[in-house]
């Protein structure tokens, strides 16, 4: 059982939710509800076992993979492959994560600046 339940957790459940752009076997992708940017996509695993990054054990190693392999090809599904997009995964209090169920952000649609705040 997962420490504390999160939106993520009710998402992935199909207990709330979402405006989901992308589904596999083991992720979901759906649009972040304060968007940073004019595309802002969150990716979670439908696995609710990981917190964070910092959770991730050697036999997460395909799913991890996969999580890149799913952003990479949503970014090409809504247009923003072309022009350029960040990939970020958040993991701990120091890099502002809010949400403890482990997601990758996918950002584009406009020039994004570098370094990160
Ligand atoms: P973190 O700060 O943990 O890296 O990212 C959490 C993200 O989840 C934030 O960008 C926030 O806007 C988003 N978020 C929080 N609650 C909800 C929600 O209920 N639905 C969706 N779609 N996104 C959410």
């Amino acid at each position: 059982m997962p420490e504390q339940e999160t939106i993520f957790h009710k998402i992935a459940a199909g207990d709330a939710e979402a405006d989901i752009v992308y589904k596999d076997e083991l992720v979901i992708a759906f649009k972040d509800t304060n968007p940073q940017a004019p595309v802002h996509i969150l990716l979670i695993p439908r696995s609710d076992e990981l917190e964070s990054l910092n959770d991730a054990s050697k036999s997460d190693e395909t799913l991890l993979g996969h999580l890149l392999f799913a952003a990479a090809k949503v970014a090409n599904q809504v247009g923003i492959a072309e022009d350029g997009y960040r990939v970020v995964i958040n993991t701990g209090g120091s890099s502002g994560q809010t949400v403890p169920y482990l997601h990758v952000h996918l950002l584009g649609g406009r020039d994004l600046t570098w370094p990160p705040g």
